[in-house]
Order: structure tokens, then C-alpha cells, then sequence
């Protein structure tokens, strides 16, 4: 059997998550796989650094040691002997780093590959000191870096996908005899690399997808992630405090809940594991024994068949007015290559005869609008931009088919006094969403949350269990 464990960033944030990540893996049974994120920080800190580097004004030795230091604070415990091992172990491993920045600097240009390699180093740091750590406390381990490894994606730089069957033969040969002898294997997780040897990511918070190729490369029985919260929870905490954890959620389940803005575990992290149906389950790393959210292929209908209220936001809309937008063969296709020319990606379309309206991150909306403006005068005759919106998307399997939940969704709104500006249906088998304006965002949250989870919070209140 086989088990894949993933430690997130956030698990990495003080000297008590580090403990308590060595307590897990070395109490673990079977010897895990385990991957790893970049410290808390440290991928922005990489960013930073090359961006110093790309305007020219940077002291790439400080701002290095700066990147040691963030790793040595979580050891500032183990004895001098110990620190000073690891100091010198990270500061060897940063030597490329810095060669690569030093030519940023003087050449005041980057690829996306070379971005790729330069952020990629956050891992490579954390799987060395926790190799480190764990040979301190006498159990074998070994960092293992997925390029090194045969980790394949195809060529996108950023947003890369990774390419089986290959990815699965590499992986198996590196990794499972480490298994059989009782070593822990530690694999980077974010990055990739191509078939010619490029750099590449899984885009920002990657090291879920890599866990799950890790898995399904290794026919795992069991992904666990663990993070700095207790698992997926029926509302953002920060808008509704009552919100409860979710016991089970489906893939698709879970991964529309990502999609819609709750920041646990990367969107595309179950993509790999629809084909070989491995269970995960989030774990929280300060209460290991307590029962996370387990998510599988196929999950129960709750009684109230929605499971979550996930709210984002950061989106934005972009209205295309054009009185016949509607009957313009290929104008969707247009719009779509015109963003996907600028890296912009469409969460969402909703067209009528006269509007195309566009769902985007609100970071891609000035050059959204900007590109489409120029775009189409013919067919589009003014672009319009909403920017004080928020979205509320509802999660749970049998939200398609179950009568009445829509009446007692809008119901739940419209007591709230919110007005519903969008609203999207239909488009997933267990999910939908509308959007509000951003300052009714807390009210309707709270009322749909009181309405769906109001009775499971009396009765776990007056003792009894939770439905
Ligand atoms: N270190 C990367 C990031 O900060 C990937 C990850 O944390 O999963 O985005
Ligand atoms: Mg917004």
C-alpha cells in the first residue's frame, strides 16, 4: 500500500508546524511519499527577488541570505551543530539560484521557463531542510526534485499539465524502491518538467496538483493533505463564524468549491485523480487525530442537499454590448483567443441577444478591457466594467434535481433585502452561483448559511449529532 502525504506552505510557518510535520511522517504507516510546498512566503519573497533583479537594483547575496534566514527561524531550537549543517547545505543548494539571477540583472530580461526555474526554488529549499530534519531525528529520508524525477508536463509554463503515461514510469522507478528500504522520499511539489528539460509550474498554490500526480503515478491508496485549517467548511469562516466542517465531498464537489474561492486546496488538483479514483482527505496539522474532510469519487446527498456557500471576492465582470452579439457566428471564439492572447483566463460566460457578459479575475479586468475595446468596434459597441461585485456559489450533489432548493436559496436572499444581480444555473451538476453587489456579500452568506445549517447548529448546540 501505498500512501502519498503533502505538507502546504501554511504548514510551514513557525518552528511548532515543523515539529509537528516530523511527529506525523515518522509516526506514519505505512513510510509515506511525502511532497512539499515552499515555506509560507517564500514563493512571493522568490518573486520579489526577480523582480529586483529584473530593474537591476538588487543585492542578490542579501536578498538570499534573507531566503536562508526565513528557513533557519524554524529551526532556531536545534542545537548550533545542526543549523549550522543546514545553513550550509541550503546556502550550496542556492548557488545555481544565484547565477541565474545575476544574469536577470545584467541581461534586465526573464522566459517564463527561467521564472519557472527561479520560483521552483522555494521547494527545492523545504525538501532539503525537511530531509535534513528528519535524518536529525534518525529516519532515513531523501529530497527528491521532480524535475530530476521525471515529473513530464506539457509545455505551458505556468500552467502546466502533467503528461502520463510517462510521468507514471519515471515516478514508480524513482520512488518505490526508496519505499521498500524504509526511506522517506520528499518530492518538491509546484514544478515540473517539460520533455526538453524546461521548468515549468502548476501555477500559484501547485503543490496539491503535484501531490495527486504523485499518487496516481504510484497508484496510491490514500492522498492526505494536510493544512493549517481543520478541512473544507460550510462557509468562510470570516463571513460566517458559525460555519461548521464538511465531513465528505465528492471531486466534483470539492473542486467547485475550490473554483468558487475556497482557498484549501488548488481547483485542479483532482484532475489526475478522476482516472484512478483515490480518496484524499485534509488533514489538519493541529489536530491530527480528528477526522478531516474526506473527499472521494462519488459522495452522500446531504439532507439539505447543500453542503457549502463558498464566496469569491475577487472577481469582476466585463459587460460587451453590441445589439447583435447574439448572432455573430464566432464571436465567442474571438473573444475567448483574444483573452487567452493575454494569459486572461474566463471563469464564466453569460450571453443574450445584446450582452456578452464575462466573469474574470478582478486583476485581469484593465487589460481585459483595454484588449477587448480595441478589439471588435464593429460588433461591440461599448464595453462596460462592474468591479463592486462578489460571487456566491452553492455546492451539493443533487442540487440539479432536488425541487425547491433554488426557492429557499433566493428566499434566504431576498429576506436579507440583497438584490441578485447574475445568477448562473445548470451549467454543473452540483453547483451554481450568482452574484451580489460586494457590500451584501456578508448578509446574504449569513442568510442562505442560516437557512441550509440554522437546525444542524441548534442541535449540535443542545448536544445532539450533527445530520
Ligand atoms: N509555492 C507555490 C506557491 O506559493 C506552490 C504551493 O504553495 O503550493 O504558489
Ligand atoms: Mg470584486
Amino acid at each position: 500500500m501505498v500512501k502519498v502525504v503533502k505538507f502546504g506552505g501554511g504548514c510551514f510557518r513557525k518552528p511548532k508546524g515543523v515539529e509537528q510535520i516530523i511527529a506525523i511522517i515518522k509516526s506514519s504507516q505505512p513510510v509515506p511519499v511525502v511532497v512539499v510546498s515552499a515555506i509560507h512566503g517564500c514563493t512571493n519573497l522568490l518573486l520579489e527577488i526577480l523582480n529586483q533583479a529584473l530593474e537591476g537594483k538588487q543585492n542578490v547575496h542579501l536578498a538570499l541570505n534573507q531566503l536562508i534566514a526565513r528557513h533557519l527561524q524554524l529551526i532556531s531550537a536545534y542545537p548550533e551543530t545542526v543549523k549550522k549543517r543546514i545553513k550550509q547545505k541550503l546556502r550550496q543548494k542556492l548557488n545555481s539560484l544565484k547565477n541565474f539571477l545575476l544574469g536577470v540583472s545584467l541581461t534586465r530580461e526573464v522566459s517564463p521557463y527561467l521564472q519557472a526555474k527561479i520560483i521552483s526554488y522555494g521547494e527545492r529549499l523545504t525538501a532539503l531542510l525537511l530531509q535534513e530534519l528528519l535524518l536529525t531525528h534518525e529516519c532515513s529520508a531523501v529530497a527528491l526534485e521532480t524535475d530530476a524525477l521525471g515529473l513530464i508536463t506539457d509545455d505551458s509554463p505556468h500552467q502546466a499539465s502533467a503528461l502520463f503515461p510517462e510521468t507514471t514510469t519515471n515516478l514508480s522507478r524513482c520512488l518505490l524502491p526508496y519505499l521498500r528500504t524504509g526511506t522517506v522520499p520528499i518530492v518538491t511539489g509546484f514544478f515540473g518538467r517539460t520533455r526538453n528539460g524546461q521548468i515549468t509550474t502548476f501555477g500559484r498554490n501547485g503543490s496539491d496538483y503535484t501531490a495527486a500526480v504523485v499518487a496516481r503515478a504510484l497508484q496510491a491508496e490514500k492522498l492526505e493533505l494536510w493544512k493549517d485549517v481543520p478541512g473544507f467548511l460550510t462557509a468562510d469562516p470570516q463571513l460566517e463564524p458559525q460555519a461548521q466542517k464538511i465531513d465528505h465531498l465528492s471531486y466534483f464537489e470539492a473542486a467547485e468549491l475550490s473554483y468558487f474561492g475556497a482557498k484549501i486546496v488548488h481547483p485542479r488538483t483532482f484532475e489526475p485523480l478522476l482516472a484512478a479514483p483515490i480518496p484524499i482527505e485534509i488533514k489538519h496539522l493541529h489536530s491530527p487525530h480528528a477526522p478531516g474532510t474526506l473527499i472521494s469519487q462519488n459522495s452522500h446527498r446531504s439532507q439539505g442537499v447543500i453542503k457549502s456557500v463558498a464566496a469569491n471576492r475577487e472577481i469582476s465582470l466585463l459587460h460587451l454590448l453590441g445589439p447583435g452579439v447574439g448572432y455573430q457566428p464566432g464571436i465567442i471564439a474571438s473573444v475567448g483567443q483574444a483573452l487567452a492572447d493575454e494569459g486572461i483566463n474566463i471563469y464564466s460566460i453569460l450571453t443574450s441577444q445584446t450582452r456578452i457578459n464575462l466573469l474574470l479575475h478582478q486583476q485581469d479586468l484593465e487589460k481585459a478591457s483595454q484588449k477587448l475595446k480595441k478589439f471588435t468596434p464593429g460588433i461591440i459597441s461599448s464595453v462596460i466594467r462592474e468591479e463592486d461585485i462578489a460571487l456566491i456559489g452553492l455546492v451539493g450533489e443533487g442540487l440539479k434535481v432536488k425541487k425547491g432548493i433554488f426557492a429557499r436559496v433566493f428566499g434566504a436572499v431576498s429576506r436579507a433585502g440583497v438584490n441578485v444581480e447574475v445568477i448562473s444555473a445548470g451549467a454543473s451538476e452540483v453547483a451554481y452561483y450568482f452574484i451580489v453587489k460586494d457590500k451584501y456579500l456578508k448578509p446574504a452568506v449569513a442568510s442562505i448559511h442560516q437557512e441550509f445549517f440554522g437546525q444542524a447548529l441548534s442541535r449540535a448546540v443542545n448536544g445532539t449529532s450533527r445530520p
